[in-house]
């Protein structure tokens, strides 16, 4: 299995009010493409080349070293953009609907309750990393993960997830994160995240 690029369903300029069109298609075309090509670079000729991103990371700790950190921050990479960039629209609703939100009031009390946690988590966040929204058994929780880790690694469903390493955000908010993970809300699409839930 070679690892590919998956395309956007969106243009580079379409999320204008969450991130600029030249970090967008820097972020896409360099950095995710960058762990895709570095990931197939470490897997060729080695008996991973066929596994799948998700059972390369679910087994994670049972690879051989060299590949692992390879696969841990590549491999991650790769994953969690594809959640990343798959999970925002120009066009989405601005709350999530049916099971999800059902799931969501359960765990956090009201909407509010978990937009603001997952904020705080985002915004304290100590250096790179990743903001998630995830389902842990009958549960969501949100936490956050350094570096590429991946929750599918933690044995977690990931659901919904925000990118807190500043080539997501510096050209356009330089040190003002908070601002960024506030216009985050903008751009959501929900519905792909209820599919992602109740898949
Ligand atoms: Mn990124």
């Amino acid at each position: 299995m070679k690892h590919k690029l998956p395309d956007l369903s969106y243009s580079y300029d379409a999320l204008d009010s969450f991130v600029d069109e030249k970090t967008m298609k820097i972020h896409h075309t360099k950095h995710h493409q960058g762990y895709v090509d570095k990931l197939n670079k470490t897997l060729q000729g080695t008996n991973f080349e066929d596994r799948s991103l998700e059972d390369l990371l679910k087994g994670l700790n049972e690879l051989p070293d060299k590949v692992k950190t390879s696969v841990r921050n590549n491999g991650g990479g790769h994953s969690n953009h594809i959640l990343f960039f798959g999970g925002l629209t120009s066009d989405g609703k601005n709350k999530p609907e049916g099971p999800l939100l059902e799931a969501i009031e359960e765990s956090f009390g009201s909407f509010e309750e978990f937009k603001n946690k997952f904020e705080e988590v985002a915004k304290s966040h100590f250096a790179s990393g990743w903001a998630w929204l995830v389902k842990s058994g009958n549960d969501l929780e949100v936490y956050s993960t350094r570096g590429h880790d991946s929750p599918i690694t933690d044995g977690y469903q990931p659901l919904l997830n925000l990118d807190i390493w500043e080539h997501a955000y510096y050209l356009k908010y330089q040190n003002k994160r908070g601002d960024y993970v506030e216009n985050f809300w903008k751009v959501v699409d929900w519905k792909e995240i209820e599919e992602r839930f109740e898949a």
